[in-house]
């Protein structure tokens, strides 16, 4: 990835440092031009105006010469150099392309090589007005090194190239601490995930990430929250179970036992027998609620219209015993008809489930265990309600009491301690009230009590 980015950037750097040294390059050429042909025309001038005087005019050329840093040639029109600041060409004959265009009155200026040097060569016509006519009289050839632009160029380049592996320093820096910063919350995850994978149900990635991160990494800790909590109660399902199934596995051994020893009455091996039918019929219970359970999202229903408040009512009479066997007062507060589709066993089921748990989650501390049911009607709901005055339910865990295989079974709560159930009611409990497209919540205050509300759209 670095080395991407090094790309990149060294990519970039050349291009833009490309660019401004070919503009510097251009703008310093241009600016030399315009000062070599404010030269050749001043020579021109000087020339016209001493043509009388021609060692004060070729004085003159010297010091133009000098103060350009260049070349001057006065050219007459037959091409034979008559002025030559630095001499050696006086009276040859020169040919080039500045001289043939200035001898037709234009001005011309070329960069050309030579011996691996610059030069920028210019030419400036001389002309003279008759009064008729411009005859052009001669030319003036000025030539100048480029060397002082070439060695501030290289100079710009050097300065380029400084600033340039500087800023690459740098950015390459910034970039690794950035992406340093961006991999750390991954790396920390990819460990967390290794974690979880080796069997650390619940480990917490530490430390606050903003961002998608932060989000991913929240809903990671919140994952293996649930995964350890899945965990834990999958492990006490099984031990309840084993426990369920190990006290009529006991009895029914016990009881072969005793037959097998002895001789025993006819009525005794009915008693016993009768026994053993019995504790097999719990372990049978046992194993169908759990098979239940397991087809839980297979469940279809079988919908007719029926009157919830019958239903209601019919489950109430029939868990009264069992409430009264555990002390627990029920109240009808308030009972309506209404009629809506829905599966009539379903329901019975739901609300079993419901006022079972707030019978058996009575608080034995309350001077009255009572649970109070409602059936209200509005315009377009229906709502049930069942309110106990039991233990009550710990904040942290109402979310999940609808999950499947959760029990509040914390230490902290040592009332629940010794209350049977496998924390599969409540699951099946919301699977159905769900396929009908109702809704359920609960309310719940530790000490006090909890109610269950059931909204069915009429
Ligand atoms: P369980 O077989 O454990 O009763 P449920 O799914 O019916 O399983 O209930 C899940 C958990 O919700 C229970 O273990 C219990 O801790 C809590 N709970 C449900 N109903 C009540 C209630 N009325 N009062 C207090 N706690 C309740």
């Amino acid at each position: 990835m670095l080395i991407i980015y090094s790309i990149i950037i060294v990519l970039t750097l050349t291009g833009v440092s490309f660019l401004i040294l070919n503009n510097y390059k251009n703008t310093r050429i241009k600016n030399e031009e315009i000062r070599l042909f404010q030269t050749g025309n001043i020579v021109a001038d000087t020339y016209k105006s001493n043509m009388e005087d021609i060692i004060f005019a070729r004085f003159m050329v010297k010091s133009y010469g000098k103060q350009a840093n260049a070349r001057i040639l006065v050219i007459d029109n037959n091409r034979k150099v008559i002025m030559d600041n630095y001499n050696s060409y006086m009276g040859k004959k020169l040919d080039n392309d500045e001289i043939k265009a200035s001898l037709k009155g234009k001005s011309k200026s070329g960069l050309y090589e030579i011996e691996d040097k610059e030069v920028l060569q210019l030419s400036v016509p001389i002309t003279m007005n008759t009064g008729l006519e411009t005859k052009v009289i001669g030319v003036v050839l000025v030539s100048a090194s480029m060397d002082s632009v070439n060695s501030d160029m290289e100079n710009l380049k050097n300065n380029i190239l400084k600033i340039s592996t500087f800023g690459l320093i740098i950015s390459l820096l910034l970039i690794t601490i950035a992406a340093n910063n961006m991999t750390k919350p991954l790396k920390t995850l990819t460990h967390g995930v290794e974690k979880i994978s080796a069997g650390h149900l619940g480990y917490q990635v530490e430390g606050k990430y903003n961002g998608e991160i932060g989000l991913l990494i929240d809903s990671f800790n919140h994952m293996s929250y649930k995964l350890n909590s899945i965990e834990k109660n999958r492990k006490n399902l099984i031990n309840n179970i084993s426990h369920e199934l190990k006290t009529p596995l006991t009895s029914i051994k016990t009881l072969i036992e005793s037959l097998s020893f002895g001789d025993n009455d006819i009525e005794i091996y009915k008693e016993y027998l009768q026994d053993i039918y019995e504790e097999s019929n719990r372990m049978e219970e046992l194993v169908n609620y759990i098979m239940a359970s397991i087809k839980l999202e297979d469940i279809t229903l079988e919908l007719k219209e029926e009157n919830i408040g019958e239903i209601l009512e019919e489950t109430v009479k029939f868990i009264t015993p069992y409430a009264e066997k555990n002390n627990v007062q029920l109240k009808i507060m308030e009972m309506e008809d209404i009629i809506v589709k829905c599966d009539k066993n379903k329901l019975k089921e739901v609300l079993l489930n419901i006022l079972d748990n707030s019978i058996k989650y009575g608080d034995e501390n309350k001077e009255i265990k009572e649970v109070k049911i409602f059936l209200v009607k509005e315009k377009h709901k229906g709502t049930i309600i069942v309110e106990d005055n039991g233990l009550g339910i710990p904040e942290e865990s109402l979310n999940n009491i609808f999950d499947r295989d959760f029990r509040v079974l914390d230490g902290s709560f040592p009332s629940y301690k010794n209350i049977e159930g496998y924390g599969l009611g409540l699951s099946i409990v919301k699977n159905i009230i769900d396929k009908h497209k109702w809704s359920i919540l609960v309310e719940s205050e530790l000490g006090l009590g909890s109610k269950f509300i059931i909204n069915i759209p009429i």
